[in-house]
């Protein structure tokens, strides 16, 4: 299993590959060892987010948005050259075959697992489909808790936008 997290001691992002049952992780840019919460593991499996105390994980594809945007900006850029010159059927073709390679793409692809919390992701996680799916109600509360916690940082900034948007 590998973890990407942002240490917190360089404050860089970081990537480790990690045993089950590790208790430490070790930062590959500064050495530093963090040590990973109590029942952070169970059975072998992540059971709780092992670089931040929370319990909130959920399971996404692993797919890259940027490599998914550039193949639809390419089709797209290409389908403008042809439409130029009035290939009508190889216009539709190269948006069709675009639109293929991104829908292949995402089936292929393996998924992994995030934490709501602090935004590490874990790959190769064993069991990874017994956490749950993304759920924008866990997302909007974390978002928020992150939003009044960098507010607090920076007084001078209007508490207005927290409170407009908290939840009921
Ligand atoms: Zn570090
Ligand atoms: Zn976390």
């Amino acid at each position: 299993m590998n973890v990407s997290y942002r240490c917190p001691a360089c404050e860089r992002p970081a990537r480790a590959a990690l045993a089950a049952g590790a208790e430490v992780l070790a930062c590959p840019r500064c050495g530093h060892a963090l040590r990973l919460p109590a029942g952070a593991w169970e059975g072998g499996r992540v059971n709780r987010c092992l670089t931040c105390p929370s319990q909130d994980l959920y399971v996404r594809k692993d797919f890259s948005q940027r490599l998914g945007v550039a193949i639809v900006l390419i089709g797209f850029a290409a389908s403008c050259v042809t439409w130029h010159f009035y290939y009508v059927t190889a216009t539709f073709g190269i948006l069709l075959g675009t639109f293929l390679a991104d829908a292949l793409l995402y089936v292929l692809v393996g998924e992994c697992l995030v934490c709501y919390a602090c935004r590490s992701e874990y790959r190769g996680v064993e069991g990874v489909r017994e956490h749950g799916r993304f759920s924008l109600e866990t997302f909007e509360r974390y978002r928020q808790q992150a939003a009044r916690l960098r507010q607090r940082r920076a007084p001078h900034e209007e508490a207005a936008e927290t409170r407009s948007g908290q939840a009921p």
